[in-house]
């Protein structure tokens, strides 16, 4: 079985020391392609080099998390042009709205998102999103723009039933994160999973964080890793009622077209 991991931090500081090791990791479970997501500019270009460094496994994402709102600004704009025209990267994002954590004002996340949008349009790739406690801000700017772009993945979907149903009427892709195997916080998307059509269906570790809850033996690190996938992936697989063999052409086919990936390395 092959998986594909659409969303992991692979330039996150705590892969500093075993980057290399994590990508070898990843493949010998079967994870043959992951995206490096991108959270700010200099980030952003960092998951390119790292995706030059693996070409046909690594592939990246270029955008300005709200978290990083604040220091986005329109002078920014032709480098993330620049960055999203390489082709490399394979979404725009990630991108979005957070006013769980509020750490850029919320009239900064929506220009720099509204900026972002604008991009992916011209861009013609997807937009990798981020949303947190602002659905009813979100979806409106995703309204106006979404006839422009080609399409999107929720990411890290966490929300409820009628969060679900706006994106899915925005024909937009799920993607699911190691927080169903929290039965603490994650037991309400067991339910909702059945509701995701198979074609929209993504996974993603969003490694290093997130750690699947219920892997045993308990790793010794909290540090989340793509080769964890297809724990994620037996979670969903068994909350749809699916085989894991099911689970994997979906989701990797999925992936593939979205993104627009080639078939992975031998
Ligand atoms: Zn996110």
């Amino acid at each position: 079985m092959q998986w594909i991991d659409i969303g992991a931090n692979l330039t996150h500081d705590s892969f500093e020391r075993d980057r290399e090791a994590v990508i070898e990791r990843a493949r010998r479970h079967g994870v043959v392609q992951m995206i490096v997501t991108g959270a700010s500019l200099v980030d952003s270009a960092a998951g390119v080099e790292l995706a030059r460094g693996h070409e046909g496994t690594l592939f990246a994402t270029a955008g300005v998390h709200p978290h990083h709102a604040a220091h986005f600004s329109a002078t920014d704009l032709p480098q993330l042009r620049r960055l999203l025209a390489q082709p490399l990267v394979v979404a725009a994002g990630e991108c979005g709205l957070d006013y769980y954590r509020d750490l850029s004002p919320r009239d900064a996340q929506l220009r720099a998102f509204e900026w972002q949008l604008q991009l992916a349009a011209e861009s013609g790739k997807p937009v990798f999103l981020h949303q947190r406690d602002a659905h009813q801000d979100f979806i409106a700017v995703l309204r106006e723009h979404r006839a422009r772009l080609v399409g999107g993945v929720a990411h890290c979907f966490t929300a409820g039933a009628p969060e679900l149903e706006d994106y899915l009427g925005l024909e937009l892709s799920i993607g699911i994160t190691g927080w169903l195997c929290d039965e603490r916080r994650g037991a309400h998307l067991e339910a909702l999973l059945a509701r995701v059509p198979a074609d929209r269906l993504l996974l993603e570790t969003d490694a290093p964080y997130l750690l699947p809850r219920d892997i045993a033996p308990k790793p010794k690190s909290r540090r989340n890793e793509p080769m964890y996938l297809p724990h994620v992936a037996a979670a969903v697989a068994a909350a749809r009622g699916d085989s894991l063999e099911q689970c994997a052409a979906c989701t990797s086919a999925n992936a593939r077209r979205l993104f627009g990936l080639p078939a992975p390395p031998p």
